[in-house]
């Protein structure tokens, strides 16, 4: 269609992409989008999406909330909103984060179409093209994917079981600053981290906010797992503790759905008024019809008991996977063991190269994402991520089967056991 529009325009087919931005360029489809075709496939176990398994939401109540909004309600919920979002929705999103230890005020909420929309957000505001993001390593692909977008630099900190390493972070800030580039923010995942499930204990938290605060560089703290807890509460979240050097993102779409795509920002107050107008530039405002669902189902459903129904499902899963991985994965690998989220993060032998064997994993009738997925770098090609969030724990085991088969030929063929 557009290259026919090319031809009406120049009488001659030419190369549209010389017409594009030069940003572009930076615009790939991620390894996971490629993967989605095969991995949907109902005959091959699914361990690569980080789809939220909504076999967990009572559907007849969601009815009939959405039910009661259109009836009772439908003159405000169809129609335009504020651009910052719903006024009860935020403040309803001020209780939810209390769980964590924030202390907010709804107006600095900004309720946007998934927190996604507020990595966008803040990327526009911030990045121009060869600033720094430091994140860490391994990192969310969609958030790489925005960074990229934005033509940032994106500079890895290297991270343990116990999520990202103050010392390197001190590290990878000498060294940046001595390149002369600027450091524009701190992006990272301190709840069960995406991809690697790992999760950040509270003193490392606070010795990272110590280091940002004194370096002048905002953190980006990105929590849309934080509440999903298999056996005990995660950490009092990085904005508990400060609240004028963190950017705090949260989301519905693990708690309660992704399809309503409402998600939000918390700011300090002097970026507040950019982020509105930027949001406002890209959506005019989030949909009411979505906000006003979730608001109603926060105040008349039990939300509290439905996000424990959620944990002792990923919980399960989560068992099935450990438990698959010790029987069926060979000595020379190793894994992560999440304490609550969606992901397992598994480190195999440097010789074997996840991303060539993704189609053997294939025709064994098993997906996953390899490891470069996650880094900007190209790094991590012995690493693959696994999902246990929405296949069965049954599916789950057949799955982790195959592929500890997979890997075991692979190694042997490279002579490494
Ligand atoms: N951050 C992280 C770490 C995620 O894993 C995801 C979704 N997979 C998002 C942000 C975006 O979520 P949403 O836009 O649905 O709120």
């Amino acid at each position: 269609m557009s290259g026919d529009v090319t031809r009406i325009h120049t009488g001659k087919p030419e190369n549209l992409t010389e017409r594009f931005a030069h940003r572009a360029a930076y615009m790939h489809p991620s390894e996971i989008r490629s993967l989605f075709a095969v991995a949907s496939r109902p005959d091959i176990v699914s361990l690569a999406g980080g789809m939220p398994n909504l076999t967990a939401l009572p559907m007849d109540l969601m009815s009939n909330v959405i039910g009661e909004l259109v009836s009772k309600n439908g003159m405000e919920a169809l129609q335009y909103g504020s651009g910052q979002g719903h006024p009860k929705l935020r403040e309803q999103i001020c209780d939810m984060m209390a769980l964590e230890g924030i202390r907010a005020h709804p107006d600095d909420v900004i309720v946007t179409t998934g927190s996604q929309q507020a990595l966008d957000l803040i990327s526009r505001i911030f990045i121009d093209p060869g600033d720094v993001v430091l994140a860490e390593a391994p990192s969310y692909v969609g958030a790489l994917g925005t960074f990229s977008q934005y033509e940032a630099k994106v500079v890895h900190v290297a991270m343990d079981n116990d999520g990202l390493i103050p010392q390197a972070l001190r590290e990878a800030i000498t060294s940046t600053r001595a390149s002369g580039k600027k450091i524009k923010f701190l992006y990272l995942i301190p709840n069960y981290q995406n991809p690697m499930g790992v999760t950040l204990p509270a003193d490392r938290r606070t010795e990272i906010l110590e280091i940002c605060h004194s370096e002048g560089i905002f953190v980006v703290e990105d929590n849309p797992y934080g509440l999903l807890g298999f056996d005990k509460p995660s950490p009092n979240a990085m904005r508990a503790e400060d609240s004028e050097n963190v950017i705090y993102l949260g989301s519905f779409s693990k708690t309660i759905a992704p399809g309503f795509r409402v998600g939000w920002a918390l700011v300090p107050q002097s970026l507040k008024e950019k982020l509105v107008i930027a949001s406002e530039s890209s959506i005019l405002c989030p949909s009411n019809f979505s906000q006003l669902a979730i608001s109603s189902y926060l105040a008349d459903q039990p939300w509290r008991d439905q996000i424990a129904s959620f944990t002792k499902l990923y919980k399960t899963r989560r068992d099935a996977m450990l438990e698959s991985l010790e029987q069926h994965f060979p000595a020379g690998a190793t894994w992560t063991k999440p304490g609550g989220g969606f992901y397992v993060w598994v480190t195999l032998p440097p010789e074997i190269d996840t991303k060539a064997l993704v189609p053997k994993a294939i025709v064994a009738k098993v997906a996953y994402v390899p490891g470069t997925a996650f880094y900007a770098d190209g790094f991590g090609s012995w690493s693959m991520r696994l999902s246990y969030c929405y296949p069965t724990p049954e599916r789950i085991r057949e799955g982790i089967k195959s592929l500890g088969g997979v890997i075991k030929t692979e190694m042997e063929l490279r002579g490494l056991n």
